[in-house]
């Protein structure tokens, strides 16, 4: 411990010695000694007129999108993680008088998530089949992105280890939703399971589980943010690349 105030007022000297106040803060960032302010965007698919795909029990995707989103934002802010959401309201993101509502709502999802500088966005879903069998959590990242996968494996493997130790869906990669392919940091869309399946829209409309999906994906932002490193300083709109970050398993990928 006397060790590393000792190197911690050693750093800090030579910093104030060297440099002026930002890049004081970016040597001591780098050397761990003060905490990185995180940004993480949560965004609840759909809202207002866009009710996103409809439960057997005739529920709407964008209200329970959203009751995962402020139970998951209210976890990270616990851990002092920022949270910017996309939407707090039930509402498009676009103009009342909009000729392509769902264009521009995407449009300005994708401009918000990258105004914040996140070290990376969830997207909360619910999904949906013409068979009611099929059932189970899975997440999708974009396929040329490392970092998205690296997300994107650690949240499956909360996912199934906290829902559903049954679930043998796997992450995959997408190259073709319009958030994955628009946003400059790593996205996810995590879909958090099939609304046409009775068995799962009945838990997915419950408190108890939207806290459980909630709780599954914090563990894994929080996974991720502590074991990573710092924000990347390229950004790559068609590789999104934003931070390294190491899930615990990593090793075994
Ligand atoms: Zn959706």
């Amino acid at each position: 411990m006397k060790k590393a105030v000792g190197l911690g007022c050693f750093i800090l000297a030579i910093a104030l010695l060297l440099f002026s106040n930002e890049q004081v803060k970016q040597v001591l960032s780098e050397a761990n000694l003060i905490k990185q302010d995180y940004v993480i965007v949560i965004d609840p698919g759909h809202g207002g007129e866009d009710s996103g795909k409809v439960s057997v029990n005739n529920t709407y995707e964008k209200d329970i999108n959203l009751q995962i989103a402020n139970r998951l934002k209210k976890y990270l802010e616990s851990s002092d993680v920022k949270v910017v959401m996309t939407r707090e309201e039930d509402k498009m993101l676009c103009d009342a008088g909009s000729l392509h509502k769902k264009a521009e709502d995407m449009r300005n999802r994708c401009s918000l998530i990258n105004k914040a500088k996140p070290e990376f966005t969830v997207s909360i879903h619910q999904n949906s089949y013409t068979s009611g069998e099929i059932s189970g959590a899975q997440v999708f990242y974009h396929t040329q992105s490392k970092e998205g996968k690296i997300i994107a494996d650690c949240i499956q493997k909360h996912l199934v280890s906290y829902l559903d130790k049954e679930n043998k869906r796997v992450a995959k990669g997408n190259e073709s939703y319009y958030l994955l392919k628009n946003t400059e940091n790593p996205t996810v869309i995590v879909e958090c399971g099939f609304l046409s399946n009775k068995e799962e829209a009945d838990k997915l409309e419950t408190e108890a589980y939207q806290d459980r999906v909630a709780w599954a994906i914090h563990m894994s932002v929080m996974e991720l943010l502590s074991s990573g490193t710092k924000k990347s300083e390229q950004v790559n709109v068609t590789v999104q690349s934003g931070l390294r970050i190491y899930c615990a398993d990593r090793a075994k990928m």
